[in-house]
């Protein structure tokens, strides 16, 4: 078999770029290790920026997200007992959508397919060759048989736990990581939402984030121990640790509902550099994970792929130096984002230090933050998105 581009991951990453792709007469096929099912259930990202938006929708594939999707325009932060909205439209002109992952991730699913496009689930057994030479490869099993799928270029869509970062020798990417003494263990309830807007709260007890999926469904995390046990907690439990952490003297309830699902998410930054080696170009969560704090994983995906499949387009059209600025254009956003969620992740969450100090700076920064229009704008002008030629050259 042969493509131009071979795409490992069907995930937002790599679903968008073959779908990019497509619309610039370039082929490619998708290999993915889950069922589309799975790919399609799985509960991750819900805050769409609105250069996120404005992509899907200029590409063909925002109608549903145009119908379905939350448009907010604020949100919260709570912190001593007391709520301060950050009007995020007023200070920068933007806003954001709420809108699940798995529903972009179905609605690219739909358009790949429509469009004739290959997206091969369950695929086994992924390891790729030549990658330094100028014809790649890919091979699996699928359907019980080995395959070799020979393509110009293999695009690393595989998520923090793919195979094609570790398939690059030692030594040739330098990474960079921090982990957090915290998790988030995450619901979806069918509950509906009683805030219009996201919440998130700084409290004693620890971190807590209150968010929506549709009119009919809440999505909330806690902080929690980074190694947490769910056995160990009970729906009365988790609902009485979001009534403590989330409400306010004004009035303000949480509706509880039945628990739909339920997981821990770590808390980590990485980010390997370059994104390219070679043939071989690692996009979205394969190159660097955020903590979600901040929004921004699925976002930085989306940009990824979005300078990706026009480098290619370029390089395809005779500008072969095209591809050399892949990795440095991507990074500058990267590390603006890991900057701005490791800032939300440390203002907001507990550190169990027992440094009264540290707690007093995190007030004091919530504080200015709240009070401030120009710290509160640069808060604003991050959770909505930067423009997508932040960071490129004049
Ligand atoms: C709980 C949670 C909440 C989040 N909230 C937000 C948010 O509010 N906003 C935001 O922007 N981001 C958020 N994120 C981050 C966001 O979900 C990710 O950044 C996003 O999924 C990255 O997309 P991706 O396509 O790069 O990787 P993934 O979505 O991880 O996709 C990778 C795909 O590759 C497949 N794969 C893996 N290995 C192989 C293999 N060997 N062969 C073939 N296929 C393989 C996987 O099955 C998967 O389908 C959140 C993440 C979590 C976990």
């Amino acid at each position: 078999m042969r493509t131009q581009v071979g795409i490992v991951g069907a995930g937002p990453a790599g679903l968008l770029l073959s779908h990019l792709l497509h619309r610039l007469g370039i082929e490619s096929i998708v290999l993915e290790s889950q069922t589309r099912r799975h790919v399609e259930e799985r509960v991750r990202a819900g805050v769409l920026e609105q250069g996120t938006v404005d992509l899907l929708d200029a590409s063909g594939v925002g109608e549903r997200l145009a119908r379905e999707g939350l448009v907010h325009h604020g949100i919260e932060l709570r912190f001593e007992g007391a709520s301060h909205r950050i009007a995020l439209t007023d200070l920068t002109g933007r806003s954001i959508t709420v809108y699940g992952q798995q529903e972009v991730v179905k609605d690219l699913i739909r358009a790949r397919l429509d469009a004739g496009g290959e997206i091969a689930f369950e695929v086994s057994d992924v390891t790729l060759s030549g990658v330094d030479s100028a014809s790649p490869a890919i091979r699996y099993r699928h359907a019980g048989e080995a395959r070799v799928l020979d393509c110009d270029f293999i695009a690393g869509c595989d998520g923090f736990h793919g195979v094609c970062r570790p398939s690059i020798a030692p030594g040739v990417l330098t990474e960079y990581s921090r982990s957090y003494p915290f998790a988030w263990l995450g619901i979806l309830a069918s509950a509906a939402p009683t805030s219009p807007e996201l919440i998130y709260a700084h409290h004693e007890r620890g971190f807590a984030l209150y968010s929506m999926r549709s009119p009919k469904v809440t999505r909330l995390y806690l902080q929690c121990a980074p190694d947490e046990d769910l056995a160990r907690w009970s729906d009365e439990r988790i609902w009485s640790e979001l009534h403590a952490r989330l409400e306010t003297s004004d009035g303000w309830r949480l509706a509880e509902g039945p628990i739909l699902q339920r997981g821990v998410t770590p808390m980590r930054s990485f980010v390997a550099e370059p994104m390219r080696v070679g043939r071989l170009f690692l996009a979205g969560d394969a190159a660097h994970i955020v903590p979600p704090t901040g929004a921004k994983g699925l976002n930085l995906a989306v940009n990824d792929v979005r300078i990706l499949a026009d480098a290619l387009a370029s390089w395809y059209a005779g500008r072969k130096g095209a591809i050399d600025d892949y990795s440095p254009r991507c990074l500058k956003r990267v590390w603006r984002a890991e900057h701005f969620s490791w800032w939300m992740t440390s203002m907001l969450h507990r550190f169990d230090h027992g440094d009264p100090f540290h707690q007093k700076l995190q007030l004091a920064q919530l504080d200015y933050v709240t009070r401030s229009k120009a710290a509160a704008a640069s808060l604003a002008e991050n959770y909505v998105g930067l423009p997508f030629d932040y960071g490129e050259a004049p």
